[in-house]
């Protein structure tokens, strides 16, 4: 298309937003919110205004590198496609012949879509049970309680609205700007908004009741919840006798976590606990937006698996303004066996994944701090190659010194990425990949609303190529392209046949929508084994887990001097970056332009802090800078840092300053981890603040 605009998908993060690109003579010129798409009606988050300055960035990468110096040293000669992927190719087939197919691990990052399940199709015919992703610490651990629980995954249902929403754990003003559109207008309309959060955040400035709960607490926080709502007879009788099994071991299980025991865990008010109690069990329809601030602790499973109780004995569950089932357009299931090929890897090789203990046997990931212990020492047995997909896992995995020397250890590592990255630097071969506005896809929003949208190819910019023509091309070379479609567009059509349309048909439509499913339209029955909510889960019990939620033990919250690291570190997701990514995007920069702590301003005088200065965060396990903030509506006792910084302008350094701000610097990946999901401990960390000593100003 010469002039016009293009219905698109904004694929900077995964929420899926519609976009409209303005063309000019076949280039995208302007890009805004499209008005026509369910989920966020005309508008765009700052990161999906900056589509194309993502798109037209300098500092692209453009074409494939292969490396000439030291890992780190930022010494790279351009190389053809062709003789990029034979080079892996043949350090691919060298290791799985010599090692197993097991030697060559990959590692995704934040999820983006299809092109992760592009990346498990390929590495499941590869034949290596060495996939890893972020799956234990994001989104997953919430999904499989929910499923094991009672069958789907709820969303809420604002636009009904609730008469009460809990935001718990999460950042939504920034990180789903949608979701807080729709609770907006729901509190507009009389809904009492009450955020469960230790930090604070524009929700928790604009809730009616906030509640802070010491970081990494939760769970029993919610035990609490239910003691009273049981204590007091709030539950919906009739849904508890008739839809779901094992209540009765719930009375006795939660009859212990009374709100005084609990007040003592928290640092919440025992009324505190009991009035919250009461509002969501009374005030009904009642429903609960949770964030990812719930999968950063051992305990996220069984958090999850506790709010999803809480749902259901109240009533709440699967009501219109409670949290309810969204029923998908007609799609391949990106997660099914057809899709993934995870039944493809025989059992005795899957039994080689490297996990850290024993997790639910329904989870195919390896784990990412197993993974990075086995590069460094070789058990249980060698990595001899690493594929890295749009992933900083020197950024985003916690205890990033271990990170570095394992990325080091590997015989051969790739990464495909759209910029250089302090990851990037260590690798032997690059992969320039392109930008959402430069393939086709389908996009479907996991966290709301089920929509599956549109994403089409604008312009391609220098050699770039997405994940989908890399990992065929790599296909082609192995041995086993006859797994992937011979186009990027066949494997779209694939997806679409259970809606009896084509990729070039969906172009015209642009956006399929699910619908809602209330539980009255299912005969109040629920997709799990037995029919019903499972609160006491039998499935779970079978394989050795707790069938109702409790709490680990062992934590560091236990096992720590206080009066040595007096705070508690906990961390946030900054709104105009993804994680990592957008240090380098100058709007985004601007509107955030240093990490930055944010401290209770009491607690900064008394460890000498002035706002605005640069200090010292210190854990057991490492120390960084960021730039002190002040703000009122912080616990005292906690301190809220910046995730994922590093510094792109830097460009004489070629490791970018990654060690300097990085968070998970001051975060270790020593056990205990999550029993069910293998998660470790990221939130809830004992810290101290200083003000810098002169050496540690760079
Ligand atoms: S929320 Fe995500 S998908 Fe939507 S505009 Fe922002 S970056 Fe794009």
């Amino acid at each position: 298309m010469e002039d016009g605009f293009l219905r698109t998908t904004c694929g900077i993060c995964q929420i899926g937003c519609g976009a409209l690109v303005h063309l000019k003579k076949g280039k995208p010129v302007k890009i805004e919110g499209d008005p026509l798409h369910p989920l966020n009606k005309g508008k765009l988050c700052q990161k999906g205004y900056a589509s194309l300055e993502y798109l037209y960035h300098p500092k692209r990468l453009t074409k494939p590198l292969k490396r000439i110096g030291a890992r780190g040293q930022g010494k790279w000669v351009d190389i053809s496609w062709d003789e990029a992927l034979s080079i892996i190719a043949d350090k691919f087939m060298e290791h799985k012949k010599a090692f197993g197919p097991e030697s060559v691990a990959f590692i995704r990052g934040a999820a983006k879509g299809l092109q992760d399940s592009y990346l498990t199709r390929f590495a499941n015919a590869f034949g290596s049970p060495n996939i890893t992703s972020m799956a234990h610490v994001c989104f997953i651990p919430r999904y499989t309680a929910s499923m094991i629980t009672y069958g789907f995954y709820a969303i809420p249902d604002l636009d009904y609205p609730p008469k009460t929403i809990f935001v718990w754990g999460g950042n939504i003003s920034d990180t789903l700007f949608h979701v807080y559109e729709r609770l907006c207008t729901a509190v507009r309309k009389g809904a009492c908004l009450i955020a469960v959060d230790p930090g604070s955040n524009r929700i928790t400035k604009e809730a009616k009741i906030v509640v802070k709960p010491k970081p990494g607490t939760d769970l029993y926080l919610i035990l609490a919840m239910l003691n009273v709502i049981i204590k007091e007879g709030l539950f919906d009788k009739n849904f508890v006798e008739q839809h779901t099994t094992g209540f009765q071991e719930l009375v006795n299980h939660v009859s212990s976590y009374t709100p005084e025991q609990v007040s003592k865990i928290t640092w919440i008010p025992a009324d505190t606990i009991v009035r919250i109690a009461r509002i969501y069990a009374l005030n009904k329809p009642s429903a609960i937006q949770w964030g990812n601030g719930i999968d950063h602790t051992p305990d996220n499973f069984q958090t999850a698996r506790a709010i999803c109780i809480l749902r259901a004995i109240t009533g709440n569950l699967g009501i219109p303004g409670g949290d309810i089932q969204w029923k998908n357009p007609a799609l391949i299931e990106r997660g099914s066996a057809i899709f993934s090929l995870h039944d493809r890897i025989p059992p005795e090789v899957r039994a080689k994944r490297i996990i850290a203990g024993k997790t639910l046997p329904n989870q195919f990931y390896a784990l990412p701090q197993a993974l990075i212990e086995a590069m460094i020492t070789y058990v249980p047995y060698p990595i001899k190659s690493c594929y890295i997909q749009g992933c900083n896992p020197l950024l985003t995995y916690p205890n990033p010194l271990k990170v570095r020397q394992a990325l080091e250890a590997v015989d051969f590592l790739v990464v495909s990425d759209m910029f250089m990255t302090p990851t990037v630097s260590l690798a032997d071969v690059v992969l320039p990949v392109a930008t959402y506005l430069e393939f086709d896809s389908i996009v479907t929003a996991p966290y709301s609303l089920a929509v599956a949208s549109i994403q089409q190819k604008a312009i391609r910019i220098g050699e770039c190529r997405s994940d989908y023509e890399i990992l065929k091309g790599l296909a082609d070379r192995l041995g086993i392209a006859n797994t992937f479609w011979s186009t990027e567009e066949e494997c779209l059509d694939f997806i679409l046949s259970p809606s009896s349309i084509t990729f070039a048909q969906f172009r015209n439509i642009a956006v399929l929508e699910g619908r809602k499913i209330y539980r009255d339209d299912v005969q109040n029955t629920f997709p799990t084994p037995s029919g019903k909510v499972e609160i006491y889960s039998t499935t779970l019990e079978s394989w050795g887990f707790p069938p109702l939620p409790e709490p680990s033990t062992g934590t560091e919250i236990n096992n720590i001097n206080q009066d040595d690291y007096p705070l508690i570190l906990t961390s946030t997701k900054v709104g105009p970056y993804r994680h990592s990514g957008g240090r380098q995007i100058t709007t985004l920069r601007n509107a955030h332009p240093l990490p930055r702590v944010i401290i209770h301003p009491d607690t900064a005088r008394a460890f000498g802090i002035s706002e605005g200065e640069l200090v010292t965060i210190e854990t057991r396990h490492g120390c960084i800078t960021q730039k002190a903030f002040f703000d009122d509506d912080m616990h005292p006792c906690v301190i809220l840092a910046d995730f994922a910084w590093w510094f792109p302008e830097r460009e004489s350094d070629p490791m970018y300053g990654w060690d300097e701000s990085n968070l998970n610097m001051l975060i270790h990946d020593d056990p205990p981890f999550g029993a069910e999901l293998g998660t470790p401990r990221l939130r809830g960390i004992h810290c101290r603040i200083a003000k810098p000593s002169i050496s540690i100003i760079r």
